[in-house]
């Protein structure tokens, strides 16, 4: 009957709810371990001067090899690291593997500012900006080779605490970014209000843009006002010649993407750096 049908159903919905509860649930549980079983590693993606076409920065992105068995996608597991707190204790394995690499290529004459991901949570923490710099200090790195990329939605919480943060982080020396900038819900008031060095306008403007008169509109829109408000702009996620000429004609001043090169690991990064390669400019 269609009773019973009904009642296989929910039984149904029900175990693969449970499947779905006991997998993330295991998901946590080797994420809980990653660190001590040395399963986490900084990717590096270079960030390239739109001038010159050289190397002028890179930022870290966050790889896990879960039991070995193959890389798991940061878009999956940072927010599950998230809400159960577990950022906490990653978001510094990021910060202090970042800084040694910031140190380790200073010492080899590679002079190249990195930038961190930071998530709400970690910001958030009372002590960020003091923990921040104990790690800086610890590893003997001077904070201007140090970015962070925060989203717009850190930022809403506490304004005028997040205001101070950020005042506090710059005047220590540290870079700050906007990250996937147009994306989230704050209003352009925020390019005021809070003191940013740079905006990374989110791949979403840039995916086809020489294709599509609106998105256009927003990027030199965009660029108009980051220019009145001396902020350095990143376009992220480049893929395509045409895409780049749009980009290149309407003054962004970086770029990143795969038309340059994909996050690589450590050492790939630096066989890149000394190779010194330059991107193709459009003419
Ligand atoms: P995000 O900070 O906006 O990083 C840029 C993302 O775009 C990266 O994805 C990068 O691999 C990807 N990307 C770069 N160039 C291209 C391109 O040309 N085409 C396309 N389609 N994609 C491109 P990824 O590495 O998967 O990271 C996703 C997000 O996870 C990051 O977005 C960031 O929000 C978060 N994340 C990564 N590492 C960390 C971390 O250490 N801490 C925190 N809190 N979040 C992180
Ligand atoms: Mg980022
Ligand atoms: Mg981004
Ligand atoms: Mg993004």
């Amino acid at each position: 009957s269609s009773r019973s049908y009904g009642g296989n159903r929910c039984t149904l919905y029900r175990d693969s709810l449970q499947v779905l509860s006991s997998e993330s649930l295991a998901l946590e549980a080797d994420l809980q371990k990653a660190i001590a079983r040395n399963e986490l590693q900084l990717y590096y993606q270079p960030k390239v001067c739109l001038k010159t076409g050289k190397i002028v920065g890179a930022e870290a992105l966050l790889r896990w090899n879960r039991c070995n068995n193959g890389l798991v996608s940061p878009g999956l597991f940072i927010p599950l690291a998230e809400e159960t707190g577990l950022i906490e204790t990653i978001g510094e394995w990021v910060v202090k593997t970042a800084c040694r690499q910031i140190k380790t290529w200073t010492n080899l004459g590679l002079l190249i500012p990195v930038a961190v991901n930071v998530s709400a949570y970690q910001f958030n923490q009372a002590n960020f900006c003091e923990h921040l710099m104990e790690i800086l200090n610890d590893q003997g790195v001077d904070p201007a080779y140090l970015e962070l990329e925060l989203t717009e939605s850190i930022l809403v919480k506490n304004e005028e605490l997040s205001i101070r943060k950020l005042k506090e982080l710059k005047s220590l020396g540290v870079k700050v970014s906007i990250d996937d900038f147009g994306t989230g819900y704050s209003s352009l008031n925020y390019l005021n209000k809070f003191p940013f060095d740079t905006l990374k306008l989110d791949r979403c403007f840039v995916k086809d843009v020489h294709q599509n008169p609106k998105t256009q509109a927003i990027v030199k829109a965009v660029t108009m006002m980051t220019k009145q408000l001396n902020l350095k702009v990143v376009a992220e996620g480049v893929e395509t010649a045409e895409e780049l000429a749009f980009i290149y004609d309407n003054l962004c001043h970086e770029i990143q993407g795969y038309i340059f090169s994909p996050p690589l690991t450590d050492a790939q990064f630096e066989g890149l750096l000394k190779s010194d390669p330059e991107l193709n400019l459009p003419n």
